[in-house]
């Protein structure tokens, strides 16, 4: 009953990889606790229901205003929201 660490780590990642991985992110989270509001697009549970609809932004595109700095994907809501960022994270004066 002696298997080498590396054969079995190394078949650890092969499933991981397959239609599994859902599931698989689901029970780890169980032993922690399982939030009540579920998102009905991507089934991840969330413990309050401000953070299901902040995660639900992510998959309604509610983000119109996009930073200009090449290269940046981020996008924000509201102009201010992008403006801040813009400054703070590129270090460059506000739109
Ligand atoms: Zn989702
Ligand atoms: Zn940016």
């Amino acid at each position: 009953m002696h298997v080498p660490p590396i054969a079995s780590s190394s078949r650890y990642r092969k499933q991981v990889g397959t239609a599994k991985t859902t599931e698989a992110s689901k029970k780890r989270r169980k032993n922690g606790e399982q939030g009540e509001f579920v998102c009905v697009d991507c089934g991840r549970d969330f413990t309050t229901k401000f953070n299901l609809e902040y995660h639900m932004r992510s998959h309604t595109d509610d983000r119109p205003f996009k930073c200009p700095e090449p290269g940046c994907q981020s996008c924000f809501r509201s102009k201010s929201d992008c403006s801040r960022h813009y400054a703070k994270v590129h270090n460059k004066k506000a739109l």
